[in-house]
């Protein structure tokens, strides 16, 4: 957990990927220390631990397209368990590995009027109790990789329809289930009650726990309005412990304390926030193809101090690409520091 309430670091990373932990080694190297690097996941290179099937070799010239270390990072070709190790091993020598945070999901930054920029972590899915932090610049290195986190239980295909992440399928008059207890689902939940084309809807909102902990104020006390007048039904302080297809075509959702219910769409908003989100969310632009807009030179997008380097701006990415992109972008950082 982020200890130092209020600290302001000269350099937030977001993603511990290659891109990531590139940057938080070529940092260092420039005499930057006062560092953190964030991520999702409970380790570095998550990505690869996740995707890379077991004793695969790790090319530098990945998909044929041919590269030179640019920056000071570098890695020796070998299967994902020794690449993995080769990372501990340089973020070890480097001295950086307690810079990171790990299972902090970012949702986005945004930069005060003091020009600092500030984490807005997501609720629905960080662990509870996630402080605050501010940074003189950002670098983004998220991948592209995100996407809604599911839930643990499994459901069919033919769910697919009216099991969903979020409201774009809702139709008027359908009775509605929002699962979740962060802001996401507090904001969905009150949003079908107010929202005027949807006036028919009946909305009702489970989270495994009996009160709203995590939302912001806002939305706890519109959500408690709601569930205290009766305009949002209350399936709160029970788990689902499994889904399937009712005879109606409708969702049957059946929770660990052995009762039953049937909704006509059940909308989960367990956190995930994909690439895309995070960048148009921090105020950068983006063109073709959601590609961020920024400069090949040094990264930086469109909302000084901000950078994004690595999957997210490349169409074919590589960890050899991360690493370069990671030299550049510090390189620039360093120079307006110094
Ligand atoms: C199956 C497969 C095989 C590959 N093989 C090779 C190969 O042999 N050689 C090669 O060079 N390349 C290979 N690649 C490509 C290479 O893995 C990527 O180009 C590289 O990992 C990109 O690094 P990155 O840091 O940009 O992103 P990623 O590796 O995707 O890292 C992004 C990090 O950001 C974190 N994150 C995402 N969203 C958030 C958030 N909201 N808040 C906090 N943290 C967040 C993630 O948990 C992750 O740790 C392969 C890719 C795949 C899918």
């Amino acid at each position: 957990m982020i200890q130092e309430n209020g600290k302001v670091v000269d350099i937030a990373i977001i993603g511990a990927g290659p891109g990531g932990m590139a940057s938080a080694i070529e940092a260092k190297l420039a005499g930057i220390e006062n560092i953190v690097v964030i991520d999702k996941a409970p380790h570095h290179n998550d990505m690869i631990h996740k995707f890379y099937k077991k004793g695969k070799r790790v090319d530098k010239d990945w998909m044929g397209i041919k590269f030179e270390f640019t920056g000071n990072v570098t890695f020796d070709e070998c299967s994902k368990e020794e690449y993995i190790q080769q990372m501990d091993d340089k973020l070890n020598a480097a001295g950086v590995l307690d810079k990171f945070e790990y299972n902090h999901e970012i949702k986005r930054v945004t930069k005060g009027e003091d020009g600092l920029f500030e984490m807005v972590f997501d609720s629905d899915a960080t662990s509870e109790g996630v402080e605050t932090m501010k940074a003189r610049n950002v670098i983004l290195s998220v991948g592209r990789m995100g996407k809604p986190n599911k839930p643990k239980y499994k459901f069919g295909r033919e769910l697919k329809d009216v099991l969903n992440f979020n409201l774009s399928k809702v139709q008027n008059g359908e009775h509605v289930m929002i699962v979740g207890g962060g802001d996401t689902a507090g904001e969905y939940a009150y949003g079908l009650v107010e929202l005027e084309d949807m006036e028919d809807c009946v909305v009702t909102l489970n989270y495994r726990k009996a009160e709203i902990t995590r939302m912001n104020p806002i939305n706890t006390e519109m959500c408690n309005k709601y569930l205290d007048n009766g305009k949002i039904l209350n399936k709160m302080g029970v788990d689902i412990e499994s889904v399937e297809p009712s005879p109606a075509g409708k969702i049957q959702v059946n929770f660990t304390d052995g009762t039953t219910a049937e909704y006509d769409r059940a909308v989960y908003a367990l956190g995930g926030t994909t690439p895309k989100d995070i960048l148009v969310n921090s105020g950068v632009k983006t063109g073709e193809w959601d590609v961020p807009v920024y400069s090949e030179e040094t990264f930086e997008t469109n909302v000084e101090g901000l950078y994004t380097i690595g999957d997210v701006v490349t169409d074919q990415g590589s960890i050899a690409l991360a690493f370069n992109h990671a030299s550049d972008a510090v390189k620039h950082i360093a120079s307006k520091i110094k």
